[in-house]
C-alpha cells in the first residue's frame, strides 16, 4: 500500500472527533483552522464552540462589531488574524454575496489566509487536491524521509509543500490532510511519538534508526527581544481608567491599563504617567509582576496601583473611565484579564 492508502485506513478507526469535523462549510473549516493554528485542541475547542454559535454564518459573522469579536478571541492570542478574518468576512460579504470563492487562487488572495489555510478550505470543503502543510506535517514528513532539509530555511516550506502535494490523495484529498494533521498531533508527537503504533513505522526511515528527534531540523534559533511593560490601575469609587490601543502590534484594537514601556523606577513612571496621560498621583505601587513570551518577544509586565490618581484637570484625557462591573465587556490581552479578574 502506497503512504495515502495507510494514512487513509489509519484515520478511519483513529481520526479525532471534533465538532467541524464532517462539515464541508468553507466557514466553518477557516474559523476551526485560524484558531487551531495558534493554540491546542483541548483548549481551542470552547473557543470554536462560543464562536460559531455566535456567529453561525459568515454573514452574522460580518455584521458584527469589532470590539465583540476581539473580545470572544480574548485569549488566543495573535488578535491580527481575529481582525484580519473580519475583514475578509466583510469582503466575501461584499464581494461574493456571502459564499466563499471555490478557486484556489482566490481563496489565497483573501486577507489572512494563507496557503494552509487555503489548502484546508479548497480539499476538505470542494475536494481540491492541495496538500495542508503545518508543524505537523513539516514533523511527519521530515522523519517518515528522515530529510534533514531544513523547515525554516529559506526553501524548506516549499520543499515539504512539494512532497505532500504529490503524496496526497487525488480522490480524499481533505481526508488525507486531515489524516496527516491527526497523525502529527496524536502519534508522531514532538517529543516521544508513539512510533510502535504508528500505520507507517515499516516505511519510516527515522525510527528504525532511533533518529526522531533529530527531525524535523531548524536552521534558525528564535530570538526574542526582551521588553518591559508597565500598566497602572486607578481604581476609585468602582470606576478604572482604560484605553484602547491603537497604531500597530498584536494587542491592537483591544484595551488596557494606561501603558509605559521600559525598565524605569517609580519616580520616572510618576513623571511619564503625568507627561503621557496627564495623570497626578501621591502614591505609587508595584503590585505584581509577569512574564509573558511571545513569538518574537519576552515580555516583562508590571502592575503598579494608584488609587488616587486623576487626570490633571486642564488635560482632556485619551482614557475612558468604566465601572468596575463593565471590564467583561472590553476585550483585554491575556495577561491584563488574569490581573484584572484577580481577587
Ligand atoms: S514511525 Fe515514528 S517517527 Fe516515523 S512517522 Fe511514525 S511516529 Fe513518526
Amino acid at each position: 500500500m502506497d503512504f495515502a492508502s495507510v494514512l487513509l485506513n489509519w484515520y478511519r478507526e483513529n481520526g479525532r472527533v471534533l465538532p467541524w469535523r464532517g462539515s464541508h462549510d468553507p466557514y466553518l473549516i477557516w474559523v476551526s483552522e485560524v484558531i487551531f493554528q495558534q493554540t491546542r485542541i483541548e483548549q481551542g475547542t470552547g473557543y470554536f464552540l462560543r464562536f460559531t454559535a455566535r456567529f453561525s454564518t459568515i454573514v452574522d459573522f460580518a455584521e458584527a462589531e469589532e470590539d465583540e469579536v476581539l473580545k470572544l478571541w480574548q485569549g488566543l492570542g495573535y488578535y491580527s488574524r481575529a481582525r484580519n478574518m473580519h475583514y475578509t468576512a466583510r469582503h466575501i460579504c461584499e464581494n461574493y454575496e456571502g459564499k466563499f470563492p471555490r478557486d484556489f487562487g482566490t481563496i489565497l488572495k483573501l486577507k489572512g489566509i494563507g496557503d494552509y489555510t487555503a489548502s484546508c478550505i479548497s480539499s476538505i470543503c470542494f475536494g481540491e487536491p492541495h496538500a495542508a502543510v503545518d508543524g505537523n506535517v513539516y514533523r511527519v514528513l521530515s522523519r517518515f524521509y528522515a530529510d534533514n532539509t531544513s523547515i525554516d530555511g529559506p526553501t524548506g516550506k516549499s520543499h515539504f509543500k512539494r512532497i505532500a502535494q504529490e503524496l496526497i490523495s487525488r480522490e480524499r484529498p481533505g481526508d488525507f490532510n486531515e489524516a496527516l494533521m491527526d497523525l502529527g498531533a496524536t502519534v508522531c508527537k514532538p517529543r516521544s511519538p508513539l512510533c510502535k503504533i504508528c500505520p507507517l513505522n515499516l516505511l519510516c526511515k527515522a525510527y528504525p534508526r532511533n533518529l526522531q528527534a533529530e527531525f524535523p531540523v531548524k536552521a534558525l534559533a528564535l530570538k526574542r527581544t526582551a521588553m518591559v511593560i508597565n500598566y497602572l490601575l486607578v481604581n476609585s469609587n468602582d470606576q478604572i481608567l482604560i484605553q484602547k490601543r491603537t497604531g500597530k502590534g498584536i494587542w491592537k484594537g483591544l484595551y488596557e491599563l494606561p501603558m509605559i514601556s521600559g525598565d524605569l523606577g517609580k519616580l520616572d513612571l510618576v513623571a511619564e504617567y503625568e507627561e503621557q496621560y496627564g495623570l497626578k498621583m501621591d502614591n505609587l505601587k508595584e503590585v505584581s509582576r509577569v512574564k509573558q513570551n511571545l513569538t518574537h518577544a519576552e515580555l516583562d509586565i508590571r502592575f503598579y496601583s494608584a488609587p488616587n490618581a486623576e487626570v490633571k484637570p486642564d488635560r482632556i484625557s485619551s482614557l475612558l473611565t468604566i465601572p468596575v462591573g463593565k471590564i467583561e465587556n472590553y476585550p483585554f490581552p491575556k495577561p491584563l484579564v488574569d490581573f484584572l479578574n484577580k481577587p
